[in-house]
């Protein structure tokens, strides 16, 4: 028994390395660099923090066994995930994002919406136990690495979802959602969006509750996509580090959707860890820019198109990309995201930076990027620009971990104290 094992370990490790080594080398990389960057990225944990798959897996039923490479979603934007890709990418740990809009919170619907979402992600794991295994903390991502599997690990990105019920917050976690955004773009009840009017000033007072009782439980605290209110009073109340699972440095681009350096500053003595987003409107100001000039320019044919293929959905998908090609912008490099990690590096520290891609939520990822498989790029271009090895841990996946262990003691030094009056609550 104990000899079978060792012949069949090799054979697991070989596959894997071969995975990796079938990366496309950028056209002008140096070639020991490259295998360097291999080999470290290899031996990393490699935490993501956001993946949107969830979504086309509910909405269109969507396997991850199928080969999505070169395939589009059913809004017109490219698949960046699946089993193979899974493979190639590296990635020990994955958020699944339990995704929920804001768009008419106020009628309900939001957790039976969470419900579909994490019943379709236990099932992916369900069907390719060989592949993938269910992970509902950090010693469990680390054991994963040892067994060469994925971990699929979920997170709410939308505070809707728990319908102003911390009942309904307690059961998430049961069920093992491991962090939750406190809002999408839309403000609700209890917290405020980046991009909507402050209907609370920051979090309300059960927006506070909500805060507590994730420390309390273990969940951590996202802090992508809510206003910056919300970011300071997020930091002041809570026990434990938080995370953006998916923005990146407003120091380096413009944007409400990424961090500013007063509250990086600030994750970075709360020991927590903001995870760089891919899409090319958060990395880059020109490029957003450019974006929103051509949409706005594009905008009298784009309508035309629409009403042109009112009842296929498809057509006009494939009309509008046409479109667009037609009227290319320049797209930032992958190199521009080891730009948003060096600005953290300088403002915060090299413990407060991670990896949060936003697969399969954006329309679009840097130049040289087509899906998960090209995240060696990142390892790359971070060893070219001296990194050390135990840096590039470190914001692969250690940082994350160390922030996730950190929440998780918190809530085991709390375990001891019952829900007290005012968790047992929900509001309306
Ligand atoms: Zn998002």
């Amino acid at each position: 028994m104990k000899n079978k094992l060792l012949f069949i370990l090799p054979l697991f490790a070989f596959f894997y390395t071969e995975s990796l080594n079938a990366q496309t080398m950028p056209k002008d990389a140096d070639s020991n660099l490259w295998q360097k960057a291999l080999k470290i990225h290899r031996r990393a944990i490699v935490v993501d923090g956001h993946n949107d798959i969830p979504s086309p897996m509910v909405d269109e039923d969507f396997n991850l066994a199928t080969d999505s490479v070169g395939k589009f979603h059913r809004d017109g934007d490219p698949f960046h995930t699946d089993l193979a890709r899974f493979k190639k990418s590296g990635i020990t740990g994955e958020f699944f994002s339990i995704y929920v809009s804001g768009t008419d919170y106020q009628k309900g619907g939001k957790m039976r919406r969470s419900m579909d979402m994490i019943d379709a992600t236990m099932r992916e794991v369900e069907r390719h136990p060989n592949e993938l295994t269910f992970c509902q903390s950090a010693a469990q991502i680390r054991q994963a690495k040892r067994q060469n599997r994925v971990c699929v690990l979920m997170g709410i990105e939308g505070g809707y979802a728990i319908e102003n019920s911390l009942f309904a917050l307690r059961n998430f976690y049961r069920l093992g959602v491991r962090y939750m955004t406190l809002t999408h773009n839309v403000s609700h009840d209890w917290a405020d969006a980046h991009r909507d009017e402050a209907k609370n000033n920051g979090l309300s007072d059960f927006g506070k509750e909500v805060v507590r009782e994730m420390n309390r439980l273990g969940m951590l605290v996202d802090i992508s996509h809510v206003s910056d209110k919300v970011m300071a009073d997020a930091l002041d109340i809570t026990t434990a580090p938080i995370i953006a699972s998916h923005s990146s440095a407003r120091g380096v681009a413009n944007h409400t959707r990424n961090v500013p350096d007063d509250i990086l500053k600030r994750i970075a003595q709360n020991g927590g860890v903001v995870m760089i987003n891919f899409y090319p409107a958060f990395l880059d100001e020109n490029y957003n820019r450019a974006d929103n000039e051509r949409a706005a320019r594009l905008k009298p044919q784009i309508d035309a198109l629409r009403e042109q293929f009112k009842d296929n959905r498809e057509g006009f998908n494939e009309a509008e990309r046409k479109l667009l090609a037609e009227n290319p912008i320049p797209i930032p490099s992958y190199t521009r995201i080891v730009d948003h990690i060096d600005h953290i590096k300088t403002v915060a520290g090299i413990d407060s930076v991670g990896i949060g891609s936003d697969y399969d939520g954006v329309p679009l990822l840097p130049d040289g990027m087509n899906g998960m498989e090209d995240l060696v790029l990142v390892t790359y271009e971070m060893l070219k620009r001296g990194y050390t090895e135990t840096d590039i841990r470190k914001v692969l996946g250690e940082n994350f971990l160390r922030a996730f262990e950190r929440a998780e003691s918190v809530a085991r030094i709390n375990a001891r104290k019952i829900s007290g009056e005012g968790s047992l609550k929900r509001i309306k």
